[in-house]
Formats: structure tokens, C-alpha cells, sequence
């Protein structure tokens, strides 16, 4: 049973987890990290309004080549731009209304010389020539880059992933989260035999001279950096209707010819998912670009209405159940969690990934809000509280700012059992439920800071919950109720916590449920029964210790 239980942690360290730091190792960062993770000034000064990617995806010799284009709106003019592309892409040439501009490079950054007048408040339009051979992911989603792979019959099935590493690994974007452009067009180049499916809406498809095909792929709202993407393959196309809360959301499913079939059966699962999620969350927050499942030769990633799948058409997460608690085999982990994203990642986007709790500490959630809404809300806690033993608690969950840095992989099932703590301070389930709605309405289409999130939702709990965030996120102990008892009377307080945590607690006194508010200094209620066993609501994610040892 250990064994299996080792194996399986050290499974999960491989497969899960983007970076694997030894604790008290502490991350050494360049000025490289700087310029990636940082709001510079070559990028404060104009705020992006479109991009035009358009490009040729050579699956024979791997290469990409094309163009973006960027419309920006100047906010101050200043005389140079930061666009990031990181080796061994590069850039040939760079235009603005027609004329070259001058630029250098500085490793993943490129430094352009915007020597032409800048208006205050105008809308320009630069173009940005590149190409080469993009990194090939070796470890796709974690490590990530392109994929190159073949489907059974030979035929290339390629697609790009990174998060985390930039979209700046395969084309030249303001490679920052905390500007989106408003809409996107993204124009693929492929051979006439394959299929480019990218986000947003398919526009059209151009057939060229050469036999190639470009498709056409527009996004209606802001998209981030890395939710972009193309995934190219001999795909088959099916689709359905569903029926929600803004109307109808036109659902559209990519796979393998070869996957056909187990697709149309295990892609169910996405009505339900989105029947689940917008009862928790909300409206889908997409319906103009629709929402699609892709079949990717990875495992999954959250990429913007058209969220990639290659979880093998099985239930669990690759077939196994990351709770243990057997409610994980209940559901295809990457449909719903991938999807979960639509509303944590892609409608609430973190400005910073050292904040990136909110896209993964929501949807790890999620995933047992899922569960509930199908099989009852012991399910969807007994889901939770499962997935606690993947929890290592070696760095706080929120990272470092400004240099890319995102924190530790416990921003899934510490950060899930962490809302899920929460829920029982709450003890109001719809009020709850109206949080997260009112979380996807208030932040709509939003880049926020963790903070905002955190003071959101003490707000609208009406509790100060600057203690209980910093316990949770910026901390590594578990609180400990430390308390004994002394006749038909309790004392406890909070020990093992940060400054000021007041976190109110249920427990059961010898199975009579209870109510305390501990803080860290002792104080002493009195109960009804002598010798009275002590335990905490399991819902809570807290430790419980008798000081005398009993
Ligand atoms: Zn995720």
C-alpha cells in the first residue's frame, strides 16, 4: 500500500508539476527574467488592440514562418518597443506603416527604434516578420514548445503548449500577461491533407496555388498569450448545441479520424461539464467565439475556447484517480479541468504568474464542484479532501513577481482544499455559489492581481481574510488547533499559523458539533461533557493536537 503510494506521488511529481524545486533552494534570476516577468517601460507606453498572426507551419522540416501584426493605442509616446521572441525564432524585418524600423537583439527580447511621430491616443499598426525552428516541447504541457508527432497513419499531428515559457517561444508577441489584445485573427498555412484548428471562430478556409490550405481563425474577445494556439492534424469534425445560460453555445469537437469514435462517446462529458460549471461559475464567458474540445499529442491544456485534449478518451486523469477517493474515475480529468480554465485562466487571467493560484487553485476546485453537482456534496468533499495527499507544502503557493516565477505546485490541492476550507467559514452554500458567479461577472474578461481576489472575496464574505490567505499562500505549515481539556472545560488557540490567524473552526465535542473561534492566544470555553474527544471538521484543511499528549 505505501509502496503504491510512493510510486504514485513520484508519478504525480513527474507528470504534474511544472517546476520541481529542492526546498530551500533558492531561484537565481537574470535580467532576462526581469525583462520577461516585468511591465517595462517599452511596454507601458502602448496598449495592444489586435494581432494578426499569420503563418506557414512546415510540418517536413519543422520550421514556422509569417508575420504578426499588432495594433496598439499609444498611452504616452516613448521611442523604443519591446517585442519578445525567443531563440532560435528570430525576427528578419519589422514595418510600421510601411516603413522599416530599426532593432537589436538582447536574448528573448528585441528592442525596436519606433523613430516615426506617436499621437497620444492613435491606434498604429506594426508588422513583425519571423520564422525558424521553434523549441520541440520535451515534456509538453510542463516543458513546453512544439510538438511534432505523427498520427497512426503517418500523417504529422502538431501542436504548440507553453505556459509558463511564453508564447514568445514560436511567435513575437508582447509576451506579457497583463495586456491582451482585444480580438485576434490567426491565419495558419498548411499542407492540403491536414487541418489547422486554432481559437476563436473558423472564418474561412483559403486554398492556395501550392495545394496548401490557410485557415482563418478569428477570436471575438481578449485572448491571453498563451491560450493561443494551433493544432494541426487529419481531423474529423463533429459538433452540438448547448443550450445555456446565454442562449446557444455552439460546441465544436476536433479529433483523429482515427478517435471518431470513442470521441463522440467520452466528449459528452463537455455538456455536462459546461450543464456543471455554469451553475457554479456562471455563463460560459465565450459564447461568441464557442467552445471547443481539440484532440492535441499531449495532454491537455487550457487554451482559449478551443481547450486541448489527449487524455486517451478515458475517465480519471490518464486513467488514474488523483484523489484516490474513486470520484476521480468518475470523470475525464482533462475535459474537466481543462475546461474548468474557461472561467479561472481565460475569463479571470492572473497579471503575474506568481499568481497563478488563481487559475489553478479554482480549477482544482472545480473539479470537486463537478462531482458535487453530479453525485451529491459528500461526493464532491470526499473528492477533495482526497486530493490532499498530494499536497507537499515545500514553498507558499504564491511565487515570486516580476520575474516569472510561478509558486508551488501546491496552488492545485492545497489551493482547491484551501476554497474549500473557506466554503465551511462561509457555511452558506448558495452565498457561496453567488461568490463564484460573482467572481466570473465582476472580473469579466479581466487580467487581475491574486490580491484582488483575495480582497474580493473577504468583501463579499464580509470576514478580513488577510490572515487566512497569508496562512494558506504564503506560508508552508498546516495550522495546528493546539488544545486540552480540563474537566468540562476546552482551551484551545491556533499554533503552527502566521501572525493574527483567527480562522473560525467546527469540531465535534465527543460528536456534538461546535462552533469556536480560536485565535493564537489560549482561551477556554466550557463544554458540556468530561473528558471530551476533540475532533476538527475534515472539511477544514487544518491539523489537530492535544498538547498533553492524549
Ligand atoms: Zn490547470
Amino acid at each position: 500500500m505505501k509502496r503504491n503510494n510512493l510510486k504514485f506521488i513520484i508519478i504525480l511529481a513527474l507528470l504534474t508539476f511544472p517546476l520541481p524545486d529542492s526546498p530551500g533552494q533558492a531561484p537565481i534570476f537574470t535580467r532576462q527574467d526581469t525583462l520577461r516577468g516585468s511591465i517595462t517601460p517599452e511596454r507601458s507606453w502602448w496598449d495592444l488592440t489586435y494581432y494578426h498572426l499569420d503563418i506557414v507551419v512546415n510540418p517536413s522540416d519543422s520550421t514556422i514562418k509569417g508575420s504578426n501584426t499588432a495594433m496598439y493605442k499609444v498611452l504616452e509616446p516613448y521611442g523604443k518597443m519591446q517585442i519578445d521572441l525567443q531563440p532560435p525564432m528570430n525576427i528578419s524585418k519589422i514595418t510600421l506603416g510601411g516603413k522599416e524600423l530599426r532593432f537589436t537583439r538582447d536574448g528573448n527580447v528585441f528592442w525596436i527604434e519606433v523613430d516615426q511621430p506617436q499621437e497620444k491616443g492613435k491606434i498604429y499598426s506594426i508588422q513583425i516578420e519571423y520564422g525558424g525552428k521553434p523549441v520541440v516541447a520535451k515534456r509538453p504541457p510542463w516543458d513546453g514548445g512544439v510538438t511534432w508527432k505523427k498520427n497512426s497513419k503517418g500523417l504529422p499531428f502538431i501542436a504548440n503548449s507553453n505556459q509558463g515559457e511564453g508564447a514568445s517561444m514560436w511567435w513575437p508577441c508582447k509576451d506579457h500577461m497583463y495586456d491582451e489584445p482585444d480580438s485576434m485573427m490567426i491565419s495558419v498555412n498548411v499542407p492540403g491533407n491536414l487541418m489547422d484548428v486554432s481559437n476563436g471562430r473558423l472564418r474561412n478556409i483559403e486554398k492556395k496555388k501550392n495545394g496548401t490550405k490557410t485557415y482563418n481563425w478569428f477570436v471575438a474577445n481578449p485572448i491571453n498569450n498563451y491560450g493561443v494556439n494551433i493544432n494541426i492534424g487529419d481531423y474529423a469534425h463533429f459538433s452540438e448545441i448547448f443550450k445555456g445560460e446565454m442562449g446557444e453555445l455552439d460546441c465544436d469537437y476536433y479529433v483523429l479520424k482515427e478517435n471518431l469514435d470513442k470521441a463522440k462517446v467520452q466528449f459528452r462529458q463537455a455538456s455536462m461539464m459546461l450543464k456543471a460549471f455554469e451553475h457554479w461559475f456562471g455563463p460560459y464567458p465565450f459564447y461568441e467565439d464557442g467552445y471547443k474540445l481539440v484532440e492535441a499529442p499531449y495532454l491537455g491544456m487550457e487554451h482559449q475556447s478551443s481547450v486541448t485534449y489527449g487524455n486517451g478518451f478515458t475517465n480519471g486523469y490518464r486513467g488514474t484517480d488523483l484523489s484516490s477517493s474513486g470520484w476521480g474515475l468518475k470523470f475525464d480529468f482533462i475535459i474537466i479541468h481543462e475546461s474548468g480554465h474557461e472561467w479561472f485562466a481565460n475569463n479571470i487571467t492572473y497579471e503575474d504568474i506568481a499568481d497563478m493560484w488563481v487559475h489553478e487553485s479554482f480549477t482544482n476546485y472545480s473539479e470537486g464542484l463537478y462531482v458535487e453537482y453530479y453525485y451529491g456534496k459528500e461526493a464532491g468533499a470526499d473528492y477533495i479532501r482526497g486530493s490532499r495527499m498530494n499536497i507537499r507544502n515545500d514553498r507558499p503557493v504564491v511565487g515570486l513577481y516580476n520575474v516569472n516565477y510561478s509558486g508551488s505546485g501546491d496552488m492545485y490541492y492545497k489551493g482547491g482544499s484551501m476554497l474549500h476550507t473557506l466554503r465551511q467559514i462561509v457555511n452558506d452554500d448558495e452565498k457561496w455559489r453567488q461568490i463564484l458567479r460573482g467572481l466570473n461577472r465582476d472580473f469579466y474578461h479581466q487580467v487581475v492581481k491574486g490580491s484582488q481576489i483575495e480582497n474580493y472575496l473577504s468583501e463579499k464574505t464580509g470576514m478580513n481574510l488577510g490572515p487566512f490567505f497569508n496562512q494558506y499562500l504564503r506560508d508552508v505549515r498546516i495550522p495546528v488547533l493546539e488544545y486540552f481539556v480540563k474537566g468540562k472545560q476546552l482551551t484551545f488557540r491556533w499554533g503552527n499559523c502566521v501572525r493574527g490567524f483567527d480562522m473560525p473552526l467546527k469540531i465535534y465535542v465527543s460528536g456534538k458539533e461546535m462552533n469556536i473561534k480560536p485565535t493564537t492566544a489560549f482561551s477556554t470555553i466550557d463544554i458540556d461533557t468530561e473528558n471530551a474527544v476533540i475532533v476538527a471538521d475534515p472539511d477544514y484543511y487544518v491539523a489537530v493536537m492535544n498538547v498533553t499528549g492524549k
